[in-house]
């Protein structure tokens, strides 16, 4: 990718974000930009932190856990974003800093067990999927969400942080805010630990309803690196 265009669209992408936290009286300092580089080689990931990136975001473990070695070099905060399987969860532990998408005990367990006493508490987001979204992942109820964010609480090696959700896409704002609202109001459910002060919501097509809501991280891939064909 040309190294002009990927500059301009970090900083068409910064202005956005600024503005949108702007509109509600926010610090744009306080919503954090992931850079979503799934199925982007790692000399696009190196090209955009030199832009000023330092937050990437990952969806498949394999091609991740390269990048993340091939860019050992470079001071990156990681985030898994896709959905995970239990044989893979030792090289989450082994290579990111964030998981957006707990959504099981096992997994989380699993995390828990594997993660390095070297390396700090892996920060966890557990994934929603509420209003019930059929082709995604995630706790469909607040119970099953307090029940999760009770157990992720009392693992030592994990540092559970908020919630992530991926509302169905959807082009009219009003209604993408709707979506992100209820997403928002999940924080607030009773029996949550008061630690859960993160909202990750936000992607190219809708990121300043998700900021108008109260997203504290926000996942962009298209609008920064290009369309993926893959
Ligand atoms: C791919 C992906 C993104 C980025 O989506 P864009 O629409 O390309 O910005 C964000 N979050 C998750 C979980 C993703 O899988």
């Amino acid at each position: 990718m040309d190294h002009s265009l990927l500059h301009s669209n970090i900083s068409q992408v910064k202005n956005r974000i600024a503005s949108a936290a702007d509109d509600i009286n926010r610090e744009a300092d306080h919503i954090r930009l992931i850079a979503v580089s799934k199925t982007k080689p790692a000399d696009a990931v190196r090209a955009a932190f030199h832009a000023g990136i330092s937050d990437f975001g990952e969806n498949y473990v394999s091609e991740a856990v390269d990048k993340c070695v091939q860019c050992s070099d470079l001071d990156i905060t990681w985030h898994f974003l896709g959905p995970l399987q239990s044989n893979k969860t030792q090289q989450v532990a082994d290579h990111f800093d964030w998981i957006h998408s707990v959504d099981r005990l096992k997994i989380a367990q699993r995390l828990n067990a594997q993660r390095s006493r070297e390396k700090k508490p892996l920060k966890v987001c557990i994934q929603v999927n509420m209003p019930l979204e059929e082709s995604k992942a995630g706790v469909v109820s607040n119970d099953e969400l307090v029940e999760l964010a009770a157990a992720v609480h009392n693992f030592d090696r994990l540092d559970l942080r908020g919630i992530m959700a991926i509302p169905a896409p959807c082009s009219e704002i009003s209604r993408q805010r709707d979506q992100f609202r209820l997403i928002a109001e999940l924080l607030k459910t009773e029996g949550l630990p008061s630690a859960m002060t993160e909202l990750s919501m936000g992607m190219s097509g809708d990121m300043e309803a998700a900021i108008a809501e109260g997203s504290t991280m926000v996942r962009i891939g298209t609008d920064i690196f290009g369309a993926r064909y893959t």
